[in-house]
């Protein structure tokens, strides 16, 4: 709790659950219960993302060895399901669809790479092209190889199914190869009129294949450059990165980009530079968030991470006034975008100091934040679940407000809001947007300009 309590003071919007790694139910919703305890008793929203870990295949080195295989280079080691093979992995798969003369497998992030040299029930022979050891639940890919696979497994439907349980804000997919991985996604809960939106990770090149309609049909875009990174070229990474960045600016999706971020502080208390770089390269490419990974899972240094993170960030930011925002011929017909459009454009012209957004859904505080206001955009929503997940958008503090009645009564509560929490002083000037008639979801229509008295 005192990590997670500082990780939210120095800038933590949102927690991913990586369910890879969940150990027990029991041992997830604890941490829930901790993220959320913390954060009401900071009086902030944290969002709570929960990744699915999709159709991955890891090492399984439960009960074996110490829970380690050395690696020597050039040696041959048979890998398959059964606990036999000297790497035994979680999936019985049929490997027959591989081209053996030009496929690798690569554990752990491309770490250790080996060379398949035979194919037999379902097990293969492999010989290693580096040193190196693997531990347990390492990730491994075959990169090139169409694994006939499906896109969940029957835990992540159980996570699916415990994640709306214990009412998680966000949820990822891990290895979306089709738009049609949504409908698969949705089927486990189409009994249920719950929407928790959800994220495509982009990780296979078929993905890339696919991306316009993933962009279209989900409601957030993850990159992960961990498995990306060893399923695609390497080196054509910042172009990927940048493409799909673009592409989700451009249809007003949310984007994050993941893994390595800040890698060398695991164990160090300073970043490299290449890795500061990196992180103000994001801001540049306008993506709506950075994630860290084993930085704040496992590293020695998760909260002079985040200040760092932070810190690069808010000067990038300082810096940067450039938002060049690319509309899709639809949005513009949309009352909300050009609401949207019009508050960015009074708060540049205007001596503006916040911007004021009452909403139901949370997805008119979405528009505001896709346009890149020079102004910080506080959100106010009735909705407990709203507010959390509304944490997500670049540049949104969530505040849960009462159910008003009126415009006059909302304006009035939000002036008297935004001084208790010291967001804004007298004599300062927000631009509000809301619906009328109030307390209907997706009804933005009213821009108003209020200088607190
Ligand atoms: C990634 O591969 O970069 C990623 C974010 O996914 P995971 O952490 O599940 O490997």
């Amino acid at each position: 709790p005192h990590i997670i309590k500082n990780m939210i003071k120095r800038g933590m919007n949102v927690a991913r659950l990586n369910m890879s790694h969940k150990s027990s139910d029991e041992d997830i919703l604890q941490t829930i219960k901790t993220i959320r305890e913390e954060a009401s008793k900071l009086d902030t929203h944290v969002g709570i993302l929960m990744d699915i870990a999709g159709p991955k295949i890891r090492v399984d080195l439960s009960n074996i060895n110490d829970g380690e295989v050395e690696v020597i280079k050039n040696h041959v080691y048979s890998l398959g399901y059964s606990k036999m093979n000297d790497i035994p992995i979680n999936m019985d798969i049929d490997f027959k669809k591989m081209n053996e003369s030009n496929s690798f497998v690569k554990v752990d992030d491309g770490k250790i790479s080996f060379k398949i040299i035979s194919i037999a029930n379902n097990i293969l022979k492999v010989k290693a092209l580096n040193n190196g050891l693997i531990i347990s639940n390492k990730g491994i890919n075959f990169p090139g190889v169409d694994l006939k696979i499906p896109s969940l497994t029957e835990m992540d439907k159980k996570n699916i199914l415990l994640g709306l349980k214990l009412e998680i804000d966000w949820f990822a997919l891990s290895f979306v190869r089709s738009h049609r991985d949504y409908n698969a996604f949705r089927k486990v809960y189409a009994n249920q009129d719950i929407s928790i939106p959800i994220i495509a990770k982009i990780e296979k090149p078929e993905a890339m294949d696919d991306l316009d309609a993933i962009i279209e049909s989900f409601d957030g875009i993850l990159i992960a450059r961990g498995d990306l990174g060893v399923e695609m070229s390497l080196s054509k990474l910042p172009i990927i990165q940048k493409k799909i960045i673009k592409k989700c600016r451009t249809k007003s999706k949310p984007v994050i980009i993941a893994t390595q971020i800040l890698e060398s502080m695991i164990h160090s208390s300073l970043p490299t530079r290449a890795e500061v770089n990196d992180v103000a390269n994001a801001v540049y490419e306008q993506v709506d968030a950075v994630m860290l990974s084993g930085e704040t899972a496992v590293g020695e240094y998760p909260i002079e991470t985040i200040d760092m993170m932070n810190n690069i960030i808010l000067n990038v930011e300082m810096e940067f006034d450039d938002y060049k925002i690319i509309n899709e011929s639809g949005n513009v017909k949309d009352t909300r975008y050009a609401i949207g459009e019009a508050v960015k454009t009074i708060s540049r012209n205007l001596d503006i100091d916040s911007i004021v957004v009452m909403t139901e859904s949370g997805s008119t505080a979405e528009v505001v934040s896709y346009f890149r206001p020079e102004a910080n955009i506080y959100s106010l929503s009735p909705f407990l679940n709203v507010c959390n997940k509304m944490s997500l958008f670049w540049g949104v503090t969530s505040i849960k407000s009462e159910h008003y009645l009126s415009t006059d009564e909302m304006l009035i509560s939000a002036e008297a809001i935004l001084l208790e929490k010291k967001y804004m002083k007298k004599n300062q000037t927000f631009v509000m947007t809301a619906g009328i008639p109030v307390g209907i979801s997706g009804s933005t229509n009213m821009l108003k300009i209020q200088k607190i008295s």
